[in-house]
Parts: structure tokens; C-alpha cells; sequence
């Protein structure tokens, strides 16, 4: 019998995961904030998820994060920015042997969490799938994707790759998630930025294309620097690849904007810059990218951090 997978954050990922898991007759429990989330969960009656307009719904149990109980296998499916902190109100409930798999856009995040529970693995993961929540507790399964993951300090893959197998979820264990997340963090930079200070789709970076390449070239030796130039290879012709295969697609920074909702910043280009500072490198386009982005969202009375 599997470990439970215990799922911190019943968002958009971590409720698409654990609806899988739970289909593939896999113990999965929801870990939510508080009594108030819970009870709104019970009256609900479980997690929906839709998939080609299908509905079908799982009624697997759900917990407070001070609910009683040991956890091995948690699965952080939180914002960036609410991580940490939800990590640690649960630290108590981990076994020595715990894992916990990183969901979280951005780089930064699993540093934190990695430090507030030193002795648990933190697997990263990076994921390409799309899901959205039109409601609390239905999800929307929007675009097909797939998961790399991988553990920077130590290249053993886990003993429960096949559970994930079992409930279709596409993935590979890689010893360079570094990389991958470096790699689709440089993409974020250099076009959800664009999208929200020239209020277009992806699309329309193609009338910004000097303003792309320039920043192109900056990630490119901002890689390079910080160790990850794999990460570097041909950066210019993905983001230019990226912007004309989703040219009709709002970037998720121009959504979370749009819906006035707290934008991951802080762990993308925010990263970025403090990685380019920390190793004594200057970026006058990225950082001053980085300065409009600020002002854009505290002039929109949204947070910057
Ligand atoms: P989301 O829909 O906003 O879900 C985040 C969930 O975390 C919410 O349900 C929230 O609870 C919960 N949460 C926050 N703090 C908590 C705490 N202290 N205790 C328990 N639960 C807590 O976010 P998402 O879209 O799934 O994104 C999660 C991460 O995956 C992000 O880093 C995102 O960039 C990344 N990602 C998402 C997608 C996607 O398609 N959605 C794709 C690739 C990567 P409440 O509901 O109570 O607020």
C-alpha cells in the first residue's frame, strides 16, 4: 500500500494532482488553511474535475494543518509567495524520512522551504500542465503539459514515480531540474513582464521585438554567470518559438494582473535580478524592466513582493 499524499494548497495544481491520484485509487488527503476552508470543503461533498467539459467528482478527505497525524509524502501545491509559510505550519507532522514535492513556479521558494525543514528531501518540479479554478473546489484541467522533477542534491529518483505513472501524470526525473527551472524562468522574464506593461497578449510582443532580444541577451549572460549556461543555449529562439505558439494566449502574469490576484514576481524576475546583484553582475535592462514592473503594480494597488 502506497504512503498517503498528503496535498498542502487545494488550488488549481494541487486539486488537478490529487483528483488523479485519487482516481488511480491512491490515498490522498487535502490539507486546507483553516476550519472555515474545511467546512466549506465538506459541504461541498469533494474535489471536481473537469476534462473535456466532463465533470466527475472525488470526495477525498480533507484536514487542517493542525490536524493530528504524521505526513511522509507532502506534495506543496501553494503560491510561491505562501510556501514557506505553509510549510511550516505543518513541519511538526513530518517524519524524519518525509518528502516533499515542490510545486512552485520561479526559483527561491524551495530554498526557503528547504530551510525551514532541514531534514526533509525537498524534490522541485516543474510543470508545463495548465489547469484553472472557475470555483472553489473544481478545477479545470486546461492544458496538456508534463512535469519534470528532480532533487538538486541528490539524483536518486523516489520510490513513487509509479504512483504517478499509475494516475497518468505525465513526468521524468531529471539530475538537472536546476536547469529546467532556470530555463522556464529566463522565458517568464523575458515575456510575462512585456505582456503586462504593454497590455497585450503574447502575441504582441512580435511589435517589441528590439525590447525582447535585448532582454534575451541579458538572461543569456545572467545563465551563464550563475552557473546553468544549458539553461542559456538558444534563449532568443525559444521566447521567439513561445511567443508565436501562444500568440493568442494572455501570459498567467497578465491574468493574475487582469484579476487583480498577487503576481509570483518576487521568485521570477525579482529572482533573477538578486541573483545578477549577488554575483556582482549589472542588468541595467532587466533590473529597470524590474523597477516598471513595481511601479505598474503598486500604481494598480497590487503587491511587488
Ligand atoms: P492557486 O490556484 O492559487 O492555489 C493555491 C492554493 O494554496 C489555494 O487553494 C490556497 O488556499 C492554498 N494555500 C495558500 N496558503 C495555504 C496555507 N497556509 N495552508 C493551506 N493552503 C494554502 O495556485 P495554482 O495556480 O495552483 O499555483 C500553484 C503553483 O503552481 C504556483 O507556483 C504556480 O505558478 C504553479 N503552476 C501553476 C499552474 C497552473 O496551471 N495553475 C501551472 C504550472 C505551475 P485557499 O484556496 O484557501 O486560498
Amino acid at each position: 500500500m502506497s504512503s498517503t499524499w498528503h496535498i498542502l494548497g487545494a488550488g488549481s495544481l494541487g486539486s488537478l494532482w490529487a483528483c488523479r491520484l485519487a482516481r488511480a485509487g491512491k490515498p490522498v488527503r487535502l490539507i486546507l488553511r483553516d476550519a472555515q476552508r474545511l467546512h466549506a470543503y465538506e459541504a461541498t461533498g469533494g474535489l471536481t474535475l473537469v476534462e473535456q467539459g466532463q465533470p466527475r467528482t472525488f470526495p477525498i478527505p480533507a484536514e487542517i494543518t493542525t490536524a493530528p497525524g504524521p505526513m511522509s509524502r507532502l506534495l506543496v501545491a501553494c503560491k510561491a509567495y505562501d510556501a514557506e509559510k505553509a510549510v511550516a505550519s505543518i513541519a511538526h507532522r513530518l517524519t524524519a524520512d518525509a518528502e516533499i514535492i515542490l510545486l512552485q513556479n520561479g526559483l527561491g521558494s524551495q530554498d526557503e522551504v528547504a530551510a525551514r525543514v532541514p531534514l526533509a528531501r525537498c524534490i522541485f518540479a516543474s510543470s508545463t500542465e495548465g489547469a484553472f479554478r472557475e470555483h472553489d473546489w473544481q478545477v479545470n484541467f486546461a492544458g496538456h503539459g508534463f512535469n519534470w522533477l528532480g532533487d538538486p542534491a541528490n539524483p536518486l529518483p523516489p520510490n513513487w514515480l509509479d504512483d504517478l505513472s499509475d494516475a497518468g501524470i505525465p513526468h521524468q526525473w531529471t539530475p538537472d531540474i536546476l536547469t529546467r527551472l532556470w530555463r522556464k524562468l529566463a522565458l517568464n522574464c523575458a515575456i510575462n513582464p512585456l505582456t503586462v506593461l504593454h497590455d497585450c497578449r503574447n502575441g504582441g510582443l512580435t511589435e517589441h521585438h528590439c525590447e525582447v532580444a535585448t532582454l534575451c541577451a541579458e538572461l543569456t549572460e545572467l545563465l551563464q554567470v550563475c552557473g546553468q549556461p544549458q539553461a542559456a543555449e538558444n534563449l532568443a529562439t525559444e521566447v521567439e518559438r513561445v511567443i508565436q505558439a501562444t500568440a493568442a494566449n494572455y501570459s498567467s502574469m497578465y491574468q493574475d494582473v487582469r484579476n487583480r490576484r498577487r503576481t509570483e514576481i518576487h521568485y521570477l524576475l525579482g529572482h533573477a535580478c538578486r541573483t545578477a546583484t549577488r554575483h556582482g553582475h549589472t542588468l541595467a535592462h532587466l533590473e529597470r524592466l524590474y523597477r516598471r514592473l513595481v511601479e505598474h503594480l503598486n500604481n494598480h494597488g497590487l503587491p511587488s513582493d
